[in-house]
């Protein structure tokens, strides 16, 4: 162990301060320190070199989740443990493809996951493509049977990212509507902004009663290459091997890491990320930064000595990618205190600086939530709405009733790498992630020692 972490050694030497004379020096000390911090970055920085990739399941999961435990450790947090989190476990495999006709060209392509594999040997079949998921769902059985569909919807750019909700649809669920109308495979067009050679994986729908095909995704140039070759009128056929595959269940785990609040420890102010990632890239921006940023937020607060009133707890979550394991473990393992966690949110959008933050609260919490907005509007963050949505592993804590928040980060590039063998710490910049942690932590730190309650909402929870 002696040679772990050694870039961390500098940002965990003990901080002496002045006695503190009020909550306004607070404030400003947790922004003085926070901002001049390379915390964030150090963290990601070691969980993306010591670490690398992170599939659920996959063959670093563990060690994922003895980095976790021991960098929390090493943090200072009061209480570190884990709790069990089993999900089926899908491989990627072999994944090639290569247009046969009109002439031989490898196309740039990754399997979705859930995939399954095409037969051995691989598939060849003629394309036929449609402009978008609608498009798919009004076509005819006749016009798809013996094909390998090819969904052709692009991605638009925009700060929030909202394209991405836009377009994902194809991913997820083109693979049971062409297996429905007797389709052989689907390719869909990445969903990303990039324009480089990379394909973009990504979770797609998959449900025991109702196989799909097996579905890959090709590089967006690879996607106008097919779209232009089509236009020409003639057969374009190609040939797909995919080898991913379904293999078993596997037992991972939550990691959380808690810093026990004075007064009422046994209420939280929960701060997600998840701690695995695709297996194509090192998921430094996702999910990263996010870790790294909620790790460095509660750092920060015990580096200043700060103790708050209530527990603030990180939760590192097991299997967001095709799952939401960990987020549904979670809630399932806490639903008797559900209502001790008093106010959540995620930092699952890449690395990129927050400009906006926004709520879901009840009213009585309206002045603590400007209180929040107030701290960190030095940072160059505005007050958003009250309609925050919360992030995927706190979606189900959410659905139970518990009040949430986003801090928006700003997304213009996050789609270029984000499930991409791009997603690499280069991405990263070690200001706007100083920034994150240090919104984070006055967050953190208001909420806690918030005397009033946030409200609860109705539960929205469908499961029973
Ligand atoms: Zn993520």
């Amino acid at each position: 162990m002696r040679t772990l972490f050694p870039a961390l050694l500098l940002a965990l030497t003990t901080i002496v301060l002045p006695v503190l004379a009020n909550d306004g020096d607070i404030l400003e000390h947790i922004r003085q320190h926070g901002q001049n911090s390379r915390l964030a970055y150090e963290l990601v920085e070691s969980l993306t070199t010591e670490v690398g990739p992170r599939l659920g399941g996959g063959e670093n999961d563990a060690r994922a989740r003895e980095w976790a435990q021991a960098m929390l450790k090493k943090l200072g947090f009061d209480e570190v443990h884990t709790e069990p989190v089993t999900f089926p476990r899908w491989r990627r495999d072999v994944e090639s493809a290569t247009v046969v006709t009109p002439y031989r060209h490898t196309l740039a392509v990754t399997a979705l996951g859930g995939s399954g594999p095409t037969p051995t040997g691989g598939i060849t079949a003629e394309v036929i493509a449609f402009d978008s998921l609608q498009a798919l769902r009004q076509a005819s059985k006749k016009d798809i049977q013996g094909k390998i569909v090819f969904v052709n919807q692009a991605m638009p750019r925009h700060k929030d990212g909202h394209g991405y909700g836009q377009t994902v649809g194809a991913r997820y669920m083109s693979s049971q509507i062409v297996a429905e109308k007797g389709g052989k495979a689907v390719l869909i067009r990445s969903i990303g902004t990039d324009n480089n050679r990379l394909p973009h994986t990504g979770i797609m729908k998959v449900s025991a009663d109702k196989p799909g095909v097996p579905a890959a995704a090709v590089s967006i140039p690879d996607a106008q290459l097919l779209h232009n070759l089509l236009a020409r009128g003639k057969p374009v056929n190609v040939h797909l091997k995919l080898g991913s595959h379904w293999d078993g269940e596997y037992t991972s785990a939550n990691v959380l890491g808690d810093l026990r609040g004075e007064e009422k420890p046994d209420e939280y102010v929960l701060l997600a990320c998840h701690l695995d990632s695709w297996d194509l890239g090192t998921g430094a921006i996702d999910d990263g930064a996010g870790c790294a940023i909620m790790m460095a937020a509660v750092a920060h607060l015990k580096a200043l000595d700060l103790k708050p009133k209530r527990s603030i707890r990180v939760l590192l979550a097991a299997n967001e990618e095709y799952g939401l394991a960990g987020a549904k473990a979670y809630a399932k393992a806490h639903a008797a205190e559900a209502r001790k966690h008093v106010i959540g949110g995620e930092s699952d959008f890449g690395a990129g600086r927050i400009y906006r933050f926004d709520s879901h609260v009840q009213k009585q919490a309206f002045g603590v939530m400007d209180e929040i907005a107030r701290a960190i509007a030095p940072l160059g963050i505005t007050r958003g709405h009250n309609q925050a949505k919360g992030g995927a592993d706190v979606s189900r804590m959410k659905a139970l009733g518990m009040p949430v928040v986003d801090m928006k980060q700003d997304g213009t590039n996050y789609f270029d790498y984000h499930h991409t063998a791009n997603d690499t710490l280069d991405k990263i910049d070690p200001e706007a992630m100083a920034q994150n942690a240090t919104a984070w932590a006055l967050f953190a730190w208001l909420a806690a020692n918030h005397e009033g309650d946030f409200g609860w909402f109705e539960s929205t929870q469908h499961d029973p």
